[in-house]
């Protein structure tokens, strides 16, 4: 069994609806099976702006597919969410993106692990850091809690979405209190 952390963002057709449904669709590709899922975050998008926010998620499954595999599959999830080819960054009805698989590096032209960018995303590293242990080291960037302290911006946007209270926005800054108590 490898141990596999899935980045999950939507941004188009009820996007919390979009990542929920995702959990349940990992769980059910064949030779893998959800272990974990964090909460839905609400962010600001990178890249092109006037488009809406996203909603991100980070997920840990358990699975035997190969890495390349395992991206096959993603890929099939995202087309069944009718994802059209637009830009990179751009609005998207799901993406899903192998962010961490096992101890791996590998660059290739289909697929780069560590998955690149999720060094600095806080988008990434905020739902990533809420389901793995204190101190979990990422592959190699390290220790979890040493790149959010690198990479937290102060103006950063980045929303706790606490979906039992659709209207209730938690800030980032108070996630990190409460976490590092
Ligand atoms: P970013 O990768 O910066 O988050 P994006 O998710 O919008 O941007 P996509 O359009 O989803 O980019 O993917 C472009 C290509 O990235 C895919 O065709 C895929 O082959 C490649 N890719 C490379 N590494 C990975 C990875 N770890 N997970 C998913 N796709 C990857
Ligand atoms: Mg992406
Ligand atoms: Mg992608």
């Amino acid at each position: 069994m490898n141990q596999v952390f899935i980045g999950i963002g939507s941004n188009q057709n009820h996007p919390h609806f979009r990542v929920q449904r995702a959990f349940r669709q990992i769980n059910r590709i064949h030779k893998t099976r959800l272990i974990k899922k964090s909460s839905l975050y609400e962010t600001v998008p990178l890249g092109p702006k006037f488009q809406p926010n996203f909603i991100n998620a980070v997920v840990e499954i358990e699975t035997t597919l190969s890495p390349n595999n395992l991206l096959k599959e993603l890929q099939l999830l995202e087309k069944n969410h009718n994802r059209k080819k637009t830009k990179r960054w751009g609005p998207r009805s799901l993406d899903l993106d192998i962010l961490i698989y096992e101890q791996v590096i590998m660059d290739t032209e289909k697929l780069t692990i560590p998955h690149p960018g999720l060094e600095y995303r806080e988008f990434v590293l905020i739902p990533l850091y809420e389901i793995t242990s204190y101190g979990y080291k990422v592959p190699k960037y390290g220790n979890i809690n040493k790149l959010l302290k690198l990479f937290f911006i102060e103006e950063s946007f980045v929303y706790h979405h606490d979906y039992s209270n659709t209207h209730q926005y938690i800030n980032w800054k108070d996630i990190k209190k409460s976490y590092h108590h």
